[in-house]
């Protein structure tokens, strides 16, 4: 059975960790060694499954987690080859998240051989005061050596993680954060504001008063600081948290944002193929059992109906800096945007949110302007309605 789907995009979650971070709410688990080879067979039986379904044209796969790095280079070489071979090749992009002193010269020396080209690393901040209200493990300087073992080893571009937000934090050491991210010249940068994820330890923490989330006025003041401060720096702002040097974004999270199917594999991983969104089961045990007993990964499935469709692909095309294509989207769902949103959500989804200085209408595009990117997630909700 083939469906030409014509996917572009491999995700693949590698669901291992050194130590769980306190505000984390990714599914991962504690590493361990033993569980390694039963999870890479259940990755090679998934992806292979979806191959001989679906017509895969691999350009980006992005290797995601927990943190891909902690598996030794002896299990991270059959990873990165079952990537390949599913991509028939070496993808353009091939994304590999990191994090600091997980990579030493033999890994790096793996990633780029597999034909890795762009890492993906979890900074977040340099001051060691805020990663410890964070629970992170690393030091600030480790930061700089990984990538200096990951630029010596040939890899192209480097992507680093910032969290602005942190309890304790100041403007001050959220712009020095900055600044020493931008002097260690990484190709990208994406900026998230810290939440408070019910069931993590730090939403436990703020909840019993042990740790004090920063004033609302002073997170949003973070946030343009940082839009200007990268500015600067020859950083252009292309989604809400992703800033890049000229040809750097990140084409793998562009698929995602112009609502375009990607295939995800792996234990919690969501796809979206052929008008139907689905998850993976979150526990590397189950997924294992079930890819071995020939049983479906998948717990969660949803085909989607035209309206939610279509509020879903504004929603995520606001995410960036460009907007919703008009064409695109009339193409798709055969209206312009603005005459499906006139007659649908209320019929003020789109006027409204113009008429408050949120959004911003041309002939080609709809888009946040920069006051209705410090509210995005409510001028979205409108179009999910
Ligand atoms: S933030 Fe990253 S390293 Fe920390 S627990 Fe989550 S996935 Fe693991």
């Amino acid at each position: 059975m083939t469906t030409p789907a014509d996917v572009r995009a491999l995700y693949v979650h590698l669901p291992f960790c050194r130590a769980r971070c306190g505000y984390c709410d990714f599914y991962s688990e504690l590493y361990r060694a033993d569980a390694v080879q039963p999870l890479l067979n259940a990755l090679s039986t998934e992806l292979a499954g979806y191959a001989a379904q679906v017509e895969l044209a691999l350009e980006t796969v992005f290797i995601g987690g927990g943190t891909p790095t902690v598996l030794p280079a002896e299990a991270l070489q059959p990873l990165l080859h079952i990537c390949t071979r599913a991509a028939r090749g070496r993808p353009s992009e091939f994304t590999v998240e990191a994090n600091p002193a997980t990579i030493d010269a033999g890994k790096a020396a793996v990633l780029v051989s597999a034909g890795v080209n762009r890492v993906s690393m979890g900074a977040q901040s340099f001051d060691p005061a805020e990663l410890s209200v964070l629970e992170r493990t690393h030091r600030p300087e480790q930061v700089r050596e990984t990538i200096a073992i990951c630029r010596s080893a040939g890899v192209r571009a480097v992507s680093l993680d910032l969290i602005f937000g942190i309890p304790g934090q100041s403007l001050q050491s959220w712009l020095f954060s900055l600044d020493q991210a931008i002097a260690l010249d990484p190709e990208h940068i994406s900026c998230y504001g810290l939440t408070y994820e019910p069931g993590t330890r730090l939403h436990a923490r703020a909840q019993a008063g042990q740790v004090t989330p920063v004033d609302p006025d002073l997170e949003a003041d973070m946030y343009e600081a940082a839009i200007d401060r990268l500015a600067g720096a020859g950083f252009a702002q292309y989604e809400i948290s992703n800033f890049a040097r000229p040809g750097q974004q990140c084409r793998h999270n562009l698929t995602y944002w112009r609502n375009e199917p990607y295939l995800g594999v792996g234990p919690s991983a969501a796809g979206y193929l052929a008008g139907e969104r689905y998850k993976n089961v979150a526990d590397v045990a189950e997924y294992v059992r079930r890819i071995a007993a020939g049983a479906d990964p998948r717990e969660e499935t949803e085909r989607l109906p035209p309206q939610k469709c279509a509020g879903e692909t504004v929603m995520l095309a606001l995410r960036t800096v460009e907007g919703l294509s008009r064409a695109r989207f009339a193409e798709r769902f055969g209206q312009d945007p603005l005459t499906w949103f006139a007659q649908r959500n209320g019929g003020s989804a789109i006027a409204q949110n113009v008429a408050n200085g949120l959004l911003e209408v041309t002939p080609e595009a709809i888009r946040l302007t920069r006051r209705g990117m410090l509210v995005a997630n409510d001028v979205m909700a409108e179009f999910l309605e």
